[in-house]
């Protein structure tokens, strides 16, 4: 179940192994919860982005013919709202010159209120303002459409449009220049090219700087390879893993466990007075930042016993035996947690 959890792209089963092992550090029950709620840890490797992962969802013809149908839909609703919106509007500039710029700037407004409505949809198709004819093999091209799937593509994206683009041959003229285009490729695969756009921001570099980001509202963890090899790069016996883990417990925790956000927050506001008056119960300055970071840190010291050997060197101070004899309430609330 951990291997099946942790994903990349031509992952090396070194890494794959590395990052199950931390995962399954967690007891049964919780893997089992974060499994259930679909939870993803993508392993990036140097030089490759989020897009590069299984988490980027490639697009099946069923899917596409699926959102082809419902992008057509809300492609009509944005041009008759916009349309109309300008031909209704009070203000609508009288002289010539005003509304024939309110006119060029009216595909602009059909993308503007088009783009959220597609995201919403959960469809990742791009809009583009064409003012000019458009040459469909060039923009292939510029969306990576491999040679072999040029006629699918092409048919899909004449479909999509309909009688809103006019083409000859190759060279298409969008009637309200706007068109809608229903995906692109990455690495060989077919895929939204609004997500993988999404996607390439968390590139390696991005990751590697953060060591690990979380996601909750992605189900994602996202950790740089060299946090998942054991000793990890820069940060030894420190396994960045457990504390976005702990992120993830936290959330999950809110939802199915009455009481978890009031009891953290309660002991998060207590050990903050305690601090003020001198009394430092916190083991990191991280977590004394929110009760997020509070109990991430928490779990973390849980997971966390020293080696004894020089690969302890990264914070040494966030261990189990720390967090018992420093934070014995906060100690007894995360084991009780682990044990629900
Ligand atoms: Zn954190």
């Amino acid at each position: 179940m951990a291997s099946r959890m942790v994903s990349g792209w031509n992952l090396p089963s070194s890494l794959k192994v590395g990052a199950a092992r931390d995962l399954a550090c967690l007891p049964l029950a919780w893997l089992q919860r974060l499994d259930a709620e679909g939870l993803t840890v993508a392993v990036l490797q140097e030089g490759q982005s989020l897009a590069d992962t299984d988490v980027l969802p490639t697009m099946t013809p069923e899917r596409c013919r699926r959102h082809v149908v419902q992008a057509q839909a809300l492609a009509r609703a944005a041009i008759d709202e916009e349309n109309r919106a300008l031909s209704l509007d009070p203000s609508a500039p009288a002289d010539d010159f005003a509304s024939a710029m309110a006119r060029r700037w009216l595909p602009d407004r059909i993308r503007e209120n088009l783009l959220p409505r597609l995201d919403q949809a959960g469809i990742g198709f791009s809009v583009e303002v064409c003012r000019e004819p458009v040459d469909l093999k060039a923009l292939a091209r510029s969306k990576q459409i491999p040679d072999e799937e040029f006629s699918t593509w092409r048919d899909l994206l004449l479909e999509l449009n309909g009688p809103l683009l006019k083409v000859s041959g190759d060279l298409a003229q969008a009637a309200q220049e706007i068109l809608m285009v229903p995906y692109a490729f990455h690495r060989g695969r077919a895929v939204s090219e609004v997500s993988r756009d999404n996607y390439a921001t968390f590139d390696s570099m991005k990751v590697r700087q953060h060591r690990g980001i979380h996601s909750w509202p992605n189900r994602l963890i996202m950790v740089h390879e060299a946090f998942v090899k054991e000793p990890a790069d820069e940060v030894g016996n420190y396994r960045v893993l457990v504390h976005e883990l702990g992120h993830a417990m936290d959330y999950l925790a809110e939802d199915l466990l009455p009481g978890h956000r009031a009891t953290v927050d309660g002991l998060f506001a207590a050990d903050l007075e305690a601090a003020r008056r001198g009394e430092v119960r916190f083991l990191t300055p991280r977590s004394a930042d929110n009760p997020r970071e509070y109990l991430a840190e928490a779990v973390e010291a849980y997971m966390t016993r020293r080696v004894g050997d020089e690969q302890d060197f990264y914070k040494p101070e966030n261990s189990r035996e720390d967090l018992q004899q420093r934070n014995p309430p906060l100690f007894e609330y995360v084991r009780s947690l682990f044990e629900s």
